[in-house]
């Protein structure tokens, strides 16, 4: 008999608060909020999937530095040590880029940061395990994101890697990963992360780079290098995107991981491609979303979910349900 699907959420997410989001050198209030992954966690309480809410168990710590070099590890750990007096309000900027292992002057780190996102690496873990005993599908509600964060950098509001982190624990020497990304933004980190490697494929869909963060990445020439060339597939589509398009973009994205025959599918799933977020510009609404559930079933692997972006709280809860609605059509 297969396991139960589960959903994994630790309230201790709220503890994680960045307070201000540098752009341009112009302090902004942080987006990434408390208030995305409660208006998720209100929607499930008056929902049918309330009984499959879970705390996340505990794993160790060396499952990271399986993605993240150690180096980095160490780093994020003495920035948040110096946060309370280096940095301003508890919350520490980067200066320079090399030394300070930053993407960008969105992502502070304060003295709690390494904890938070470790906890929702955990909710990942939590959820990837109980697939591993046999559920068709498990999903991770939790904060901070984690596709920005690359082996050795931070950014995009992520510290650690979860999907990365996931796919390092189910890997198997005779098995393959799959990572199929559906934030608005290119997954730059988790791309980075597998890049020359035929173990974990990676397909992504997002805005263009030339106005979807990040401005560096996401082409559809960024194949892979070494062994992993041909294991990467990038699909960046314009602004205003509706469900047609992406429709047929996410068939092409599974048909691509298809080949390599995984055992597994990772989904890196962000809201900001809900009409309407902040720092999204597709035009997806909440049915779209249950046919996404279903295209993942229909994928045949089992699927490990991870909540990534999406900043309207209203969007992050009708998103989420619709999603979990196709995942149980079958
Ligand atoms: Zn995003």
């Amino acid at each position: 008999m297969s396991a139960t699907p589960v959903i994994a959420y630790d309230p201790r997410h709220v503890e994680h608060r960045p307070r201000l989001d540098l752009q341009y050198g112009r302090p902004t209030p942080n987006p990434e909020r408390p208030a995305r992954v409660e208006a998720i966690r209100d929607a499930l309480r008056t929902s049918r999937w309330e009984r499959q809410v879970v705390a996340p168990n505990g794993f160790p710590m060396e499952l990271a530095a399986r993605v993240h070099e150690p180096a980095y590890l160490e780093f994020l750990r003495a920035r948040a040590e110096a946060s309370a007096t280096a940095g301003i309000d508890g919350e520490w900027f980067p200066y320079t880029w090399p030394r300070d292992r930053a993407l960008d002057t969105g992502t502070p780190i304060s003295g709690t940061t390494p904890d938070n996102a470790w906890r929702a690496a955990e909710c990942a873990l939590t959820a990837a395990a109980r697939v591993r005993d046999g559920a068709p599908w498990s999903m991770s509600v939790a904060r901070p994101p984690g596709h920005h964060a690359g082996a050795g950098y931070h950014g995009g509001y992520c510290y650690l890697n979860h999907a990365a982190i996931v796919a390092g624990f189910l890997l198997e020497p005779a098995t393959r990963v799959a990572i199929i990304d559906l934030d608005i933004h290119h997954g730059n980190g988790t791309q980075d992360i597998f890049y020359a490697t035929d173990r974990v494929g990676y397909a992504s869909i997002h805005g263009e780079p030339s106005w979807a963060y990040p401005p560096h990445t996401g082409h559809p020439n960024e194949i892979g290098i070494g062994a992993g060339v041909g294991h990467n597939h990038n699909q960046p589509l314009p602004k205003g995107t509706g469900w047609g398009p992406y429709r047929d973009a996410l068939d092409r994205a599974l048909e691509a991981l298809d080949v390599m025959d995984p055992a597994w599918l990772v989904v890196s799933q962000g809201f900001d491609t809900f009409a309407g977020d902040r720092w999204g510009g597709f035009e997806l609404h909440a049915p779209d979303y249950a046919a996404i559930g279903e295209r993942l079933r229909s994928f045949g692997r089992p699927l490990v979910i991870i909540l990534e972006g999406g900043y309207e709280t209203s969007c992050l809860a009708d998103g989420s349900l619709a999603l979990l609605d196709g995942l149980d059509r079958e």
